[in-house]
């Protein structure tokens, strides 16, 4: 999960970003305003924290900039103690929540981990094992890291993490791939396929079975 830090506090973003790293986000810090407004245009976050407090360009501006592109983007405000105001219009311009500073690290990131399930409907979202999908992005991540998966091999991955511990038939990987508009090939290229997939998921803590005479079904390493 990638999150964008907007922090200008250099102590606490240099903790917040040690302990967001032990808790599984890998973090992006920018120590003021434009700095965030400006990574946030160029790269692809999952989520984003932003002080409210920021110098050049304050986290509000940050929040409404990007709400203009991003309107699905979830982002958390850090607020002053006290500053209700700023709350309101932080909920106002977009924020989906905030924390007061100073604040619990553990309840930081019940909070982002709240927000990154709402803002991924379970059915667009699957963990397995070590594995991880991302419907939407149409991205799968073992351990965080990105896999490099063909059009093909993303589909028919989908496809055995939807049926998981059932058996995908050849006929359904044929049918899906057709859907998308592809090739489809025979059954050689569904094997060539799923021994990709297979040497790719390595690290993932799954195996796909081979059903003779049925099809494959993926399941957890025993
Ligand atoms: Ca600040």
């Amino acid at each position: 999960m990638k999150l964008l830090l907007a922090e200008d506090d250099a102590m606490l973003a240099d903790a917040l970003t040690t302990q967001l790293g032990g808790a599984g986000f890998e973090v992006e810090h920018a120590p003021n305003g434009a700095v965030a407004d400006y990574l946030l245009g160029k790269q692809s976050f999952d989520i984003a924290v932003l002080d409210i407090g920021l110098p050049m360009l304050d986290g509000l501006s940050v929040l409404k900039h990007v709400r203009q592109t991003q309107p699905a983007l979830p982002v958390l405000l850090l607020t002053a103690r006290d500053a209700l105001d700023d709350r309101v219009a932080g909920l106002q311009a977009g924020a989906d929540d905030y924390v007061t500073k100073p604040f619990d690290f553990p309840e930081l990131v019940a909070r982002l981990q709240a927000l990154l399930r709402r803002s991924q409907p379970a059915s667009a979202s699957a963990l397995l094992g070590r594995l991880s999908l991302d419907a939407a992005s149409r991205r799968a991540l073992v351990a965080g890291d990105a896999l490099e998966l063909s059009g093909r091999e993303w589909t028919l991955l989908e496809l055995l993490v939807s049926q998981q511990s059932k058996v995908v038939t050849k006929e359904q990987i044929t049918q899906a791939w057709s859907a998308e508009g592809g090739e489809t090939g025979g059954g050689n290229s569904i094997e060539v396929y799923i021994h990709r997939l297979r040497r790719k998921l390595e690290d993932a803590g799954l195996v796909i079975r081979t059903v003779r005479g049925l099809g494959y079904l993926m399941e957890a390493e025993a």
